[in-house]
């Protein structure tokens, strides 16, 4: 039996993730510019980390909110890629947006307000890339886990969970992070799961303790937002991480990374 941190997460054209690498995916919630991208993407690779999140179609709540650059979005993705030489996760919103995201984008993302858009899913299950599945924010686990099984009974195994909080009557928070899924889906699927503390908190402030914590519930890696200049984002100011905090996470999960490696959380003991 391969051991717990040698399990493969995912397997990306030469690019093999296992557990024990806790995936990383940073990046702005929104692509606003180039040179935001760009700062963004530096930072990534200068942290050793090979994955870069960008949203270029966004689904708002709000349908005055910004949409997103959407197509030029995705053409400054593909120059960031290239320079950097990162894995790019975005939201896909749209399967007609298909043929635009093919050279580009790695992980398509599945967003919290898609998650139960079950048509998306099985067109989805038909293309040849690894799906990030983002929890629903009124999704119990065992919805989630069903949404997945779309993907993967669709012919599509290479899925990746998001637990990224759900609605509860906390006002502090944006969201209420349900670490206890991450433990949970562990014992019920085998699929990877990941945390998104941006989400669900919504303030920057608490991002980096709920990311530790995260990966000490046993979680196989994080997505987190950051920004050049938090204040001035179009999306998502309020919980993106600045980059003196971002390298301030970055230390702290490599700090992490060993007791977590001994704690075996998630592993086989459990
Ligand atoms: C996002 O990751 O940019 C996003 C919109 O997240 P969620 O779907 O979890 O709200
Ligand atoms: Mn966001």
């Amino acid at each position: 039996m391969t051991h717990f941190l040698d399990q493969t997460i995912l397997e990306i054209d030469e690019l093999t993730v296992k557990r024990k690498d806790r995936i990383l995916i940073a990046g702005p919630c929104s692509v606003e510019s180039q040179g935001q991208v760009f700062a963004c993407a530096r930072e990534v690779a200068e942290a050793g980390y090979k994955f870069m999140r960008g949203g270029a179609f966004k689904p708002r709540t709000n349908p005055y909110s910004f949409q997103g650059l959407q197509e030029e979005g995705i053409r400054i993705l593909a120059k960031a890629k290239k320079e950097f030489g990162l894995k790019i996760v975005t939201e896909i919103i749209d399967v007609d947006h298909f043929p635009l995201y093919r050279d580009t984008v790695d992980i398509l993302q599945v967003g919290a307000r898609n998650m139960s858009n079950f048509q998306l899913l099985k067109q989805l299950a038909t293309f040849n890339k690894p799906v990030l599945l983002k929890r629903g924010y009124g999704a119990t686990i065992e919805e989630l886990l069903l949404a997945a099984e779309y993907l993967l009974s669709g012919g599509n195994s290479r899925v990746i969970l998001c637990e990224r909080g759900i609605r509860t009557f906390e006002t502090m928070t944006r969201s209420t992070l349900d670490l206890s899924s991450v433990p949970l889906v562990k014992k019920m699927s085998s699929l990877p799961i990941i945390v998104d503390p941006s989400h669900a908190c919504g303030r920057s402030d608490i991002v980096i303790p709920m990311a530790l914590a995260g990966l000490a519930a046993g979680a196989d890696g994080l997505i987190v937002e950051i920004h050049p200049n938090p204040p001035k984002a179009l999306c998502d100011g309020l919980q993106s991480l600045d980059f003196s905090k971002f390298r301030t996470l970055v230390k702290e999960i490599q700090l992490l990374k060993p007791f977590l490696d001994q704690i075996d959380v998630a592993g086989e003991n459990t």
